[in-house]
């Protein structure tokens, strides 16, 4: 005999049903809605109504939603509903701040169903995110917090390079400025001669004071900025910074710039942390090389389409292929003061800018190469190690 399951069970079936389903979605943190657009009708998940803080019996509406969505987020919240309304897909993450003041960020995803031509709906799930950004947030802190002392770190042990790098403008505005008193103090007054020498003046104290602000960015904790950045002019700074450094390390250096080389939005003073880390690298590479010239070439070059490329090459010790895929690794050193981040340091940095950063033995003689891309006219802003460097 054949056993039809009773009206009973069906309901328990379905009871059951139901609250697995509300325990799952409360677990998962997901509620779920429908959206008849064209009747105007939100149904909403016990969730979701739990996520919003809305009363379960609060008859939902598009307006209403808005009103709790966080400002900043109101146009890619409006141009989501429109674009679903017309046959779109939801993937919208945002914020809302629910009435009693809680800043929550939330992942819609969604899509519309057709089973009723007459009638089509939007189902969907909403999850509440918070906790995973908020952990992603103090990542993103911490990355940063390293970065940072990494570079104050790295500054600070250029001491002496540094105060050379004051120092020369310093020099050239003492002499002028001298030049400037003798000319006036001749008989008669040389004046032609003491206007232009007033004006080396004036521009000297000006980039003393462009070096020592220059300085101090790379010092102090920023606010990362997505500004357009010429790497040639960025390189030739660090090459500023570094150039009494190098020379005591009789390291011989090589630029080779490319001109007319298209900016790429990013963050000036942390690409210029890489580019440092890349050069007292190769300079530490060399350290033990007598018996050829230490030579460090720094290049840039339009590299591909859209993209342009920095490197620094080497004539120092090389790596060894098995190292290779570790360099990149943290605390990864085999210097006997080494820290082993600031290849990690780099990598986060140039990953935050889209970009790629490697390295290479070189093929035609000792040492490596330390390369990195980045596109251009494509990032708005720097992930990054984020945030603020
Ligand atoms: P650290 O300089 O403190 O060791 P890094 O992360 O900058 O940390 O570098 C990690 C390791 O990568 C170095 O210890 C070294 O073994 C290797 N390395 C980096 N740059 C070069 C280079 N130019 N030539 C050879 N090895 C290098």
């Amino acid at each position: 005999m054949e056993i039809q399951p009773s009206r009973q069970s069906d309901d328990t079936d379905l009871r059951r049903a139901y609250v697995h389903l509300a325990e799952a979605q409360r677990l998962s943190q997901t509620g779920s809605f429908t959206w008849d657009f064209d009747r105007g009708e939100l149904l909403w998940s016990e969730e979701l109504c739990r996520i919003f803080e809305f009363d379960p019996a609060t008859t939902i509406t598009t307006d209403l939603v808005g009103q709790f969505v966080h400002p900043a987020d109101l146009p890619a919240f409006a141009a989501t509903l429109e674009g679903a309304a017309a046959g779109g897909d939801v993937d919208l993450p945002y914020r809302i701040v629910t009435a009693s003041g809680v800043l929550k960020h939330l992942h819609a995803v969604g899509h519309r169903i057709d089973y009723d031509a007459e009638r089509p709906v939007i189902i969907g799930a909403v999850q509440d995110v918070t906790e995973r950004k908020v952990a992603e947030e103090a990542l993103d802190r911490a990355r940063a917090d390293l970065a940072h002392v990494a570079r104050v770190a790295t500054l600070s042990a250029l001491t002496a390079s540094i105060a050379h790098e004051v120092n020369q403008p310093l020099t050239s505005l003492v002499t002028n400025a001298s030049t400037c008193v003798r000319m006036l103090a001749a008989d008669p007054p040389n004046l032609d001669l003491a206007r232009t020498t007033a004006q080396r003046t004036i521009r000297d104290a000006n980039r003393a004071s462009e070096v020592i602000q220059r300085l101090r960015a790379m010092f102090v904790r920023n606010e990362p900025a997505a500004e357009a950045v010429d790497l040639n002019e960025a390189a030739a700074e660090i090459l500023a910074l570094t150039s009494s450094e190098l020379l005591s390390a009789r390291v011989e250096v090589h630029a080779d710039f490319a001109d007319a080389l298209p900016s790429i939005r990013g963050d000036r003073i942390q690409l210029q942390q890489v580019m440092l880390n890349l050069v007292l690298n190769a300079r530490d590479a060399m350290l033990a090389v007598d018996d050829r010239p230490r030579t460090l070439r720094i290049a840039t070059i339009a590299d591909g389409p859209g993209q342009v490329r920095f490197s620094v090459r080497d004539a120092g010790s090389g790596v060894a292929p098995d190292s290779l895929g570790r360099l990149f690794d943290a605390f990864y050193t085999t210097k006997s003061e080494g820290m082993g981040i600031g290849l990690s340091i780099s990598q986060s940095i140039i990953q935050g800018h889209e970009g790629r950063i490697w390295a290479a033995p070189n093929e035609d003689g000792p040492g490596a190469t330390f390369s990195f891309s980045l596109p251009f006219g494509v990032a708005d802003s720097p992930e990054p190690v984020s945030k603020d460097l």
